[in-house]
This record gives structure tokens, sequence and C-alpha cells, in this order.
């Protein structure tokens, strides 16, 4: 048995931290032999209910779960972590602006990233789900200028996941027929879901589905997506986008297999010509933690525009935030 890692979960007592919790402690992010500490986040307000999460999770008395700490603030809460989970964020709440929002969180992520920098681990890694995560992320990378940049990532692999989701029913395969679909840009409904590259059992999406649907439906149900399962269950998503979580961080704990490409919003550097300085989903591959976009793909006229106004959205986000980076 492995030395435990110490994984951080802020917002552990909501919705998508109590679905991501579980999953946790029964090893299906970091595999079967590898022991983990849980260090759950939570506001002052929520720490009873977080209590209940803790009965909860000692009464499944899960093998690799090696300890559970509590912290109602996040300078105690990233002590030592070497994996943290940012789901916790100010909800938008009714007449509230985009840029009110932005602001609220801001402020959430610009203490989180200086106790990231002061506590954590030295191989820490951080996802950021709490939305609008992509720029949470930004404040975040600006607010903890010690630490590596490469190592804050935002989540888009719910996107991802949702897109493989779509190609396999549509086409009748299997979720892992469905391989290099991947997401550019921000997690909102102007994220693209490059389906020009994807294959299905080897084959192109572009041949095996027709590109009326790709084109409107395919985009619209994936962009739609989260609006619509709020529309159905009366709640957001929650198990789903634990599970994407889950999916990002393994797969930068173990690499993407051969040929693999996995979808990660991560600082740009230019890349495909998109804006620097902005956290934009690419096609990643990644090896021993390190993580490179795929180089060398084209775009048609259709996709560069995609490509264009998602990063427009980025970069309008971030001049909403810009005294806080
Ligand atoms: P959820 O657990 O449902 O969501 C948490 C965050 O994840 C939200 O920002 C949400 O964005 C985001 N998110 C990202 N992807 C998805 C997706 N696909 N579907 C749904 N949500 C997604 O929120 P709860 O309100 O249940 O729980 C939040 C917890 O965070 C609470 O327990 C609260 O106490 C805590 N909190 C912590 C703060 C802190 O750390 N300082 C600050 C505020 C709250 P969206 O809102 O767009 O759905």
């Amino acid at each position: 048995m492995k030395k435990p890692i110490r994984v951080a979960v802020t917002g552990a007592a909501g919705n998508i931290g109590y679905a991501l919790s579980f999953r946790l402690a029964a090893g299906d992010c970091y595999g079967p032999d590898q022991p983990i500490i849980l260090q759950l986040v939570e506001i002052p307000q929520a720490m009873k209910s977080l209590d209940g999460l803790v009965m909860e999770l000692a009464d499944c008395a899960f093998p690799l779960l090696h300890g559970i700490e509590t912290a109602d603030n996040p300078d105690d809460g990233f002590k030592g972590a070497n994996q943290i989970f940012l789901v916790g964020a100010r909800p938008r709440s009714k007449g509230m602006e985009r840029k009110d929002l932005l602001q609220a969180n801001g402020t959430i992520f610009i203490a989180q990233g200086k106790a990231i920098e002061k506590g954590a681990a030295s191989d820490v890694r951080v996802i950021v789900v709490g939305n609008p995560c992509n720029t949470n992320a930004l404040i975040l990378a600006r607010n903890a200028p010690g630490l590596p940049e490469d190592r804050i990532t935002a989540m888009t692999r719910l996107d991802q996941n949702r897109a493989v989701a779509q190609i396999a029913s549509k086409t009748g395969a299997q979720t892992t027929d469905v391989e290099h679909l991947v997401v550019w840009g921000n997690h909102s409904p102007t994220m693209f879901a490059d389906y020009f590259h994807a294959t299905v059992k080897g084959k192109p999406v572009a041949g095996a589905a027709d590109t009326a649907w790709l084109e409107k439906e395919f985009l619209t149900v994936v962009g739609q997506r989260g609006a619509a399962i709020i529309e159905a269950r009366g709640q957001s998503s929650a198990a789903s986008a634990a599970s994407a979580a889950i999916d990002h961080m393994r797969t930068w704990w173990t690499g993407t297999a051969p040929g693999e490409w996995a979808s990660m919003a991560v600082m740009s550097h230019g890349e495909y010509g998109q804006p620097e300085g902005i956290m934009y989903s690419f096609p990643l591959t990644i090896k021993d933690g390190k993580y490179e976009v795929v180089q060398g793909l084209t775009h048609n006229e259709f996709a560069q525009q995609k490509l264009r106004a998602t990063a427009d959205e980025l970069v309008g986000e971030r001049e909403m935030v810009k005294d806080m980076i």
C-alpha cells in the first residue's frame, strides 16, 4: 500500500461535493492501492452539514480512506494538500449580473490562491469546478504567483463527456468507441465541442453523423445540457459534474493513454492563435503529471469562428476582474 496523499475539496457539503467525496474515498480517482486523507473545506455556516457527510463517509468504512479532516477556512483546509478540488463557489442569485458573480467569486479565489501558495504540498495540482470556473482559475493563478501556473486547471471534462455521450448515442456506438472529441474554450454555452477531429470506431465522426445534426442539434444539446438537467430535475447536475472532476484528475494523475486526448482549461500561451493569459480549454496529452497542448490540428472557418467566440467571452470575463489579477 502506498503512502496516503492529501486531497482537499471545497464546497464539500454541497451537491457536487457530496457526490465527489464518496467517489474519491472509494478509490475511483487515484486507484485501488492509493490511500487518501480527505480535507473537507466548507464555509462556517455549512460546517454542521459537513459533519453529517463526515459521519456518512466514516460509516462506509472505505479501506482507502485513511483520515478525514475538516476546515472552515482555506488556510487550514489546504495545508499539505497534494490534490485540490475547488468546487465551492458563490451561486448566481436572481438578478445578479455576470460581473457581480465574477467579483463575488473573485474574492473567494483570491484567498484560496494565497492559501494554496502558502500551505499546499509542493506537488499540488488544482482543478477549479466552481463557476465561472475558467476565470475563477485565472484569478487563483494570478494570486498564487509562486505556484507554477501549469498546476492550476479548470474543468471542461463534463462538456467533453456530454459530447462523447451524444455522439455515441447518435451513432449507436459505445462511449469508449468515441475518441479525440475535445472541448475548446470556456466552460459555458460558447464552448466548442470539436467533432471535426473526433472518430467513432476509428472513422471520422463527420462521416458517421450528418453535418446538419452536428452543427446545430449536437452543439446546442451539449452547450445547453446543464440547463436541460435543471429543467428536468429542478436542481443542477451534481453526480455527473463530480464524475467529470474525477475523470479530469485521474487523467492528470495517471496520464493519457497512447493516442488519448483530454480537455482541460489551462493557461493559454497563445496556442492556436488564442489570446494569451486566459484559462482556455485545449486538447491535451499528459505524462508524469505534465500536460502538453496537442499540436498541429487544423480548423475550418466554422470551427475558427467558434474558437474565437469562446475566447472573446473569456477575454471579456478577464476584463471584468482585471482589478483582481
Ligand atoms: P453545487 O455543488 O451544485 O455546485 C458547486 C459549484 O460547481 C457551482 O459554482 C456550480 O456552478 C459549479 N458547477 C460546475 N459545473 C457544474 C455542473 N455541470 N453542474 C452543476 N454545477 C456545476 O453547489 P451547492 O450550492 O450545492 O454547493 C456549494 C457549496 O459550496 C456549499 O456547500 C457552500 O457552502 C459552499 N461554498 C463555499 C464557498 C467557499 O469556499 N468560500 C463559497 C460559497 C459556497 P453553477 O452555480 O453555475 O451551477
